[in-house]
């Protein structure tokens, strides 16, 4: 990128895919200045486990200078899948070969930490939320911080997940609710605490489903399991049943009515967990969407296409973030980087949401899923 003076690049966001981005463009001598709204690194539960694909995330963390270190973190043996039905009964079993290297998982915070360890000092501004992006479409843009702070930019990349506040100054798309709930529950110190549950989740993970409802868990890194209660249910449907989300006996008590039918064993992985629940209900972007494109903003990651958690969401969102830091190191102007990296992305995240429409419900059903190529949440 030959532009003098060098562009001012903002990240919004400091997810997989912002992290990502920052640390490539630091790579190839690019400064970019990356906000987050959350007041530090460890301000809040990042989640469950990720799996990371040959053929996406794991490109990205290559030229990141980051892959090796990914295999050292990662769990390989996470790989291990099995489908059950409502009684327990194992439909199907793959145990991953000691080498073998397609998605190993990693904690959603490793992952963070070992981004984050790769950036210059200084280069995330935590406790910036951003409000809004003001600015003419060919720059420069002006961010709003909650703070009532502003900043000046010449390129804003919007990585700020399911509800960015840049998608909005690029398009009017809203996510819309895919009919599917999650409820997140977890399971500690699972070898001492639940040996039960360690033994029907094994090291990677399980699922069952009826029809209505789903199970799946997953073996996270520090002897943790992450439980998705999965329900095709109106989003609302806790405050629906009188209930708040917080009120964990009452919640497990209706939970535990309606998975009555299941075998005891089974729902130990719903009633037996550990603290509170987390409601998520699943929300998607209309397949396909797309903005008028601007010189100075764009979007990546969820921001730009957010789809059911079938396993691709992280992976795409590294892949973006790789293919606009190299765009942008390899372009004269920034108009043309952007350019030739959303004529890349944007038809692929289209074909990938028409894909995944509707393959959210494939996770209540009772059909087997095609275990040899479709990947978990
Ligand atoms: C229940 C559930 C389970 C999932 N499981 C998987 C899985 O197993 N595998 C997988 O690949 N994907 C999974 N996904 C999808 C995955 O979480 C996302 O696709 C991925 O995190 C997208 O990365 P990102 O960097 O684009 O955004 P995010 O990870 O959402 O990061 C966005 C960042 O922006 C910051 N931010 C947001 N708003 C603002 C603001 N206004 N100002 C400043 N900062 C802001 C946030 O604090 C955050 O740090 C799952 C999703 C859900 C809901």
């Amino acid at each position: 990128m030959p532009t003098t003076p060098p562009p001012r690049i903002a990240v919004v966001g400091a997810g997989p895919g912002g992290l990502a981005c920052a640390r490539i463009l630091a790579r190839h001598g690019i400064t970019a200045t990356v906000y987050d709204r959350d007041a530090g690194p460890d301000a809040r539960d990042q989640g469950g486990s990720l799996d990371l694909h040959a053929d996406n995330g794991q490109v990205a963390l290559r030229e990141a200078g980051l892959l090796e270190d990914f295999f050292r973190l990662a769990r390989p043996e996470g790989q291990e899948m099995r489908q059950l039905d409502p009684s327990g009964a194992v439909l199907f079993h793959h145990e991953p070969e000691p080498d073998e290297r397609f998605k190993p998982e990693i904690d959603r915070r490793v992952l963070r930490d070992l981004l984050l360890g790769s950036l210059p000092p200084g280069t995330v501004h935590w406790r910036h939320p951003l409000r809004a992006v003001t600015g003419p479409t060919d720059g420069p843009r002006r961010l709003h911080f909650a703070d009532g702070t502003t900043a000046e930019h010449d390129l804003v990349i919007g990585v700020d997940g399911a509800w960015s506040t840049v998608r909005r100054a690029l398009c009017d798309a809203t996510p819309r609710y895919t009919g599917i709930s999650f409820l997140e529950a977890w399971f500690h110190d699972v070898t001492t605490r639940h040996p039960d549950v360690a033994e029907l989740v094994g090291q990677g993970s399980a699922a069952a489903a009826d029809g209505e409802r789903g199970l799946f868990a997953q073996r996270n890194g520090g002897d943790h399991i992450r439980v998705y209660i999965i329900q095709r249910a109106p989003a609302d449907w806790i405050t629906a049943a009188g209930l708040d989300p917080r009120d964990t006996d009452r919640l497990r008590t209706l939970l535990l009515e309606r998975f009555s039918d299941w075998s005891p064993h089974m729902r130990r992985l719903i009633g037996d967990n550990d603290g509170l629940y987390v409601d998520r209900p699943i929300h998607a972007l209309p397949a396909g969407h797309t903005w008028q494109h601007s010189p100075s903003a764009t979007l990546l990651g969820d921001a730009a296409h957010l789809m059911p958690p079938l396993g691709v969401g992280v992976n795409l969102a590294l892949l973006d973030a790789c293919e606009l830091a190299l765009a942008l190191a390899r372009h004269d102007t920034v108009d043309q980087a952007v350019r030739a990296y959303e004529d890349t992305m944007l038809p692929r995240s289209a074909e990938t949401s028409r894909l995944l429409d509707g393959a959210i419900h494939d996770l209540v059903s009772t059909e087997l899923p095609d275990f040899a190529g479709a990947d978990a949440p």
